[in-house]
């Protein structure tokens, strides 16, 4: 097949595969030989979401909304998604700017 994105040849190859710095293991995938895009068959797609689901990763990015707190701004985060950071009450961490609309935060 052809790479969607930079329209290269892609070769069969198994690839190592990670979500969220997690190792999920290696794949059998369509990888570009120009940009090392990969592509995962419908079986493999659905083998490796089942991983993430087993891992409780899946579906870990959610939206909530800004309150105001006194003179701050508080964001509220999902229990699984603090628990996945292993973030407790009275743990300092910090926020780094990314982008104009993105925020990093690092426990
Ligand atoms: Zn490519």
């Amino acid at each position: 097949m052809k790479c969607v994105l930079c329209g290269g040849k892609t070769v069969q190859k198994q690839v190592d595969y990670k979500e969220l710095e997690i190792p999920f293991g290696k794949f059998k995938a369509e990888a570009c030989e120009k940009c090392g895009e990969s592509y995962f068959d419908e079986h493999t797609a659905e083998e490796i979401q089942q991983k993430s689901k087993q891992l409780g990763l899946f579906g870990l990015a959610k939206k909530t909304t800004v309150a105001e707190v006194g003179n701050s701004m508080a964001i509220r985060i999902p229990k699984d998604l603090a628990s996945f950071l292993s973030l407790k009450k009275g743990v300092e961490v910090t926020l780094t700017p990314k982008s104009k609309h993105g925020l990093e935060i690092q426990a």
